[in-house]
């Protein structure tokens, strides 16, 4: 009988390629995937540490996993299990604690582990670019890591001590991996990393592999996930002229307030950021921006907060991922004055959300009479499609017979739902 395996994966995109690969692991090696919530032999929950909401999260998924375990084992893995690996280990339920960097091992320890083996996880392959092409995966899109860690520490940021520092992967290990995905199928593919836009590889930057990747024949887009607001140039925007590059950008805000920023150690200014909306709005003023705002940094005061208000209505996000600020041990902004009670995080955390709910409906009403390419990611025995069209906007429409993982080109005639997140309705 085939053994099961379950996944739970928290946080950040490159996370959730993570766990595809793998996934894909365990299906070549004759596992049967089930849900979380099923029994299974083998739980490995992927977790995040990035605040204490993560941490929360996190925890609760691995109590989930002990909760259930009938002889089953339970592997954490992640950036928890970097930051917490003492309280992971000391808790006495986790069958094994495998660092971000032993990823790749996790079959081969559970395979040992299975054989009778005495495991020490440590001693397994250790290789942050070694994983398997996510043949087997949670998504219609194909996620391709090109980068890992981060030099920048931002004051309030875990991630350089749990991901550590930056690496770039090879650039025809890269454009080879995109290939293999390709042929498997994918349409869709999403570049992930920690910092992309630090990308360097033997001095190709992001901007040169872009254009590397951009160059492979086929009939796919390609996806920029999330990206720090620097190291851009014309000829990076000029690439997004290429209808291959998807129009849309998540590009990290934080604060729109100079001092803060400075105070975050984040390496550009407001109207840096503002100069970036305005090239690419420039070539397509529908180009959709999506963005992370933190509230509630220690000494943010509410002119601070209004500054980054007024910088959200002014660019018009169309989704916004609110973190309220939560203190990381070891990181600066820990050590620094001016923590703000939870009540304040939580009323403007608040706010933010209702500018974005806002903001989100304003963008997707512009797009009426338009036309989105839509990758179709499901259709329902009603015989609707559902998927994303290029600007990276949920859009619907009639699809009688149709399969999954085609381009379809559709005209935005409305809004559907307004109480399902304001998916845009095509034909
Ligand atoms: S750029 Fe800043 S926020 Fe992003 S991972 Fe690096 S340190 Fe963290």
């Amino acid at each position: 009988m085939k053994r099961k395996v379950a996944f739970k994966t928290l946080g950040c995109r490159l996370n959730q390629f993570e766990t595809d690969a793998v996934l894909t692991d365990f299906y070549h090696a004759g596992y049967e995937v089930v849900d979380f919530n099923q029994p299974a032999d083998v739980y490995i929950i992927n977790t995040c540490t990035i605040t204490n909401q993560g941490d929360h999260k996190s925890k609760t998924a691995i109590n989930q996993a002990v909760h259930r375990k009938n002889g089953s084992l339970v592997i954490v893995t992640g950036c928890m299990a970097e930051n917490q690996r003492s309280y992971l280990q000391a808790r006495g339920d986790i069958d094994y604690v495998i660092d971000n960097k032993s990823k790749v091992s996790i079959l081969p320890i559970v395979e040992a582990h299975y054989n009778g083996e005495l495991v020490n996880p440590d001693l397994f392959r250790k290789d942050v670019f070694g994983f398997s092409v996510t043949e087997k995966s949670f998504h219609t899109r194909s996620m391709i890591k090109i980068q890992d860690g981060c030099d920048n520490f931002c004051t309030f940021c875990i991630v350089p001590m749990v991901r550590g520092r930056a690496v770039s992967r090879p650039l025809m290990e890269i454009t080879e991996n995109i290939r293999q995905v390709l042929d498997l199928g994918y349409k869709e593919i999403v570049l992930t990393g920690v910092n992309i836009s630090r990308y360097d590889y033997q001095g190709t930057g992001f901007t040169s592999l872009l254009e590397a990747i951009l160059a492979i024949p086929g009939d796919f887009r390609v996806r920029i996930s999330s990206v720090e607001p620097e190291g851009f140039n014309e000829s990076f925007f000029d690439m997004f002229g290429d209808g291959k590059l998807c129009p849309h950008l998540h590009l990290c805000l934080q604060s729109g307030s100079d001092s803060i920023l400075k105070q975050m150690h984040r390496n550009y200014s407001v109207a840096d950021y503002l100069n970036i909306i305005g090239n690419l709005r420039k070539r397509d003023a529908l180009f959709n921006f999506t963005t992370d705002i933190m509230v509630g940094f220690p000494g943010e005061t509410d002119e601070n907060f209004e500054e980054t208000c007024r910088v959200i209505r002014d660019v018009g996000f169309s989704h916004i991922h609110t973190f309220k600020y939560s203190v990381r041990n070891g990181t600066r902004a820990a050590q620094m004055p001016g923590h703000l009670p939870e009540k304040v995080k939580n009323e403007r955390s608040l706010y933010v959300r209702n500018l974005a709910a806002e903001n989100k409906l304003k963008y997707r009403q512009q797009l009426i009479g338009k036309q989105q390419i839509v990758l179709v990611e499901k259709v329902s025995k009603t015989g609707i499609a559902k998927g994303y069209g290029e600007h990276y906007v949920p859009v619907e429409f009639s699809a009688a017979g149709q399969n999954t993982n085609y381009f379809r080109k559709v005209t935005i005639e409305g809004i559907s739902d307004m109480a399902s997140d304001y998916f845009l309705k095509g034909a």
